[in-house]
């Protein structure tokens, strides 16, 4: 996944990124007006239909981000040991004060409770609380410039996940036609739902996990979601860091189990912002998160802002080639295995049969995400084509590792989808005369049946 910004919002960038290797497109409404996000979706549609490819697109809420005012001087240093108050006046601020605009977000803070401002760069503990502001010593000083970021990690914020912001962001979004939305700062299962009550089923909910609040609530939010974003960023200043890479393993393990496509995002290969080559350790973190089963792995400013967009994508394409192809036995853990229900019965009877066929690909004709969750979770070794009749559900399965969508008439009769089923991949070159391919049928019952080409 590619997050689009000004580095390559044009059509030709856009092309550009689909043929280097990029399946999920991301709108990050924290940036940017509507205007330009209707330009780039509209780009990529005209991609997708050019190539009659099935590019997914996601938009990401920016969420109730807490964020200061501004300084007479556009910045101020904080000095560690010195007090410093937000308050609720929105005159511009100096070393002492601050504006922090979000009145009852104020009402919420506590004696002890902990304001990392900057991405956790400062760090101040509120030691007073009033009405109109609150007094914190600075733990941890440095410059702090205008309208920087301010992260309570460990209380409940009395926020719900979609601001006003977000709400007009979101119909916006659901009129463009994205497939996925995904919600910042979610921190309870009544967020998403509350989410899914307005998205109502026109497209799939990704939960940003990047709360301290939601990691101990994992197990239901990834139930009530359709997919998880582990949002190293945010995670990483709300939580110690050396935490990150067990709850990243951990939380990929539980979307694993339930069949939900996981999305790995933030600094994967950071240092490719200003550099055409990524260190060792960004290439080890890309493959550990394959290693570990990730359906996705994201890219955020380095093809968003970054200097080096396109090298970055091809770098981390061949990562992801070289370590699917190398880890794909080691994926055949507990978390992988087939549970009892008729789907993973047919799924892992196309994925046997097309092992001991030597078949070069599964066609699966079905009109459900579930069918291709199910499928993409067994990590078969050969491509999934995934015939649909809904071009919304073509779009939709980009999220889930290993499916290729194509729109085809829906046919109900054996026969004819095998005929369909040849006359596919034929077209698209993955398979020769010979060639045994693997055909499963989700649309009239559920049966698997192996083809000669
Ligand atoms: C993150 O915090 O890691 C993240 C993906 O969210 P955003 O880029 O919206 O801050």
């Amino acid at each position: 996944m590619a997050t689009i910004g000004p580095a390559t919002n044009s059509l030709e960038s856009l092309e550009k990124l689909c043929l280097y290797g990029i399946d999920i497109f991301r709108l990050n409404f924290s940036h940017g007006t509507h205007d330009d996000h209707a330009k780039v979706y509209g780009a990529i549609r005209t991609i997708g239909q050019k190539h009659r490819i099935y590019p997914t697109i996601l938009a990401d809420l920016q969420g109730p981000k807490l964020r200061i005012g501004t300084f007479e001087n556009g910045q101020t240093l904080l000095k560690e040991g010195e007090m410093f108050r937000l308050d609720i006046n929105p005159e511009k601020g100096n070393s002492q004060r601050v504006y922090f605009p979000h009145t009852e977000i104020l009402a919420a803070f506590q004696v002890g409770t902990l304001l990392l401002l900057d991405d956790g760069k400062l760090k101040l503990e509120v030691v007073a609380v009033e009405k109109t502001f609150v007094d914190a010593k600075i733990l941890v000083g440095g410059q702090l410039s205008d309208r920087k970021g301010v992260n309570v990690p460990n209380i409940m914020l009395p926020v719900p996940s979609l601001t006003e912001k977000d709400l007009k962001d979101l119909d916006f979004a659901m009129d463009l036609g994205v497939d996925w939305v995904a919600l910042s700062f979610v921190q309870s299962v009544e967020d998403v739902e509350k989410a899914k009550s307005l998205i109502n089923g026109r497209a799939g909910i990704v939960s940003k996990l990047e709360k301290p609040l939601a990691v101990t609530e994992l197990e239901p939010i990834v139930d009530a979601s359709d997919a998880l974003m582990i949002a190293r960023g945010d995670l990483g200043v709300e939580m110690n860091q050396e935490d990150l890479p067990g709850i990243q393993r951990n939380a990929v393990k539980v979307c694993r189990r339930r069949g939900r496509p996981v999305i790995i995002a933030t600094q994967m290969l950071e240092s490719m912002v200003s550099s055409p080559v990524p260190t060792r350790a960004e290439v080890s973190d890309v493959a550990n998160a394959i290693h570990q089963g990730a359906d996705v792995v994201m890219l955020s400013a380095e093809t968003a802002t970054g200097l080096y967009p396109f090298e970055a994508v091809r770098i981390m394409s061949k990562i992801v080639e070289k370590t699917e192809f190398d880890t794909l036995k080691a994926l055949e853990s507990e978390d992988f295995s087939p549970q009892k229900m008729v789907l993973d019965a047919v799924c892992v009877a196309a994925k046997d049969a097309a092992e001991y066929s030597d078949a070069v690909a599964v066609v699966m004709f079905s009109d459900s995400f579930e069918a291709a969750c199910r499928c993409a979770r067994l990590r078969p070794r050969i491509p999934v084509i995934f015939v649909t009749e809904s071009p919304k559900l073509a779009d939709k399965v980009g999220l889930c590792c290993g499916i290729f969508a194509i729109v085809a008439k829906k046919e109900f009769k054996t026969e004819q989808m095998n005929r369909t089923a040849r006359y596919i991949v034929s077209e698209l070159k993955c398979a020769t005369v010979g060639d045994n391919i693997v055909v499963l049928n989700n649309i009239s019952g559920n049966s698997v049946t192996i083809c000669e080409m």
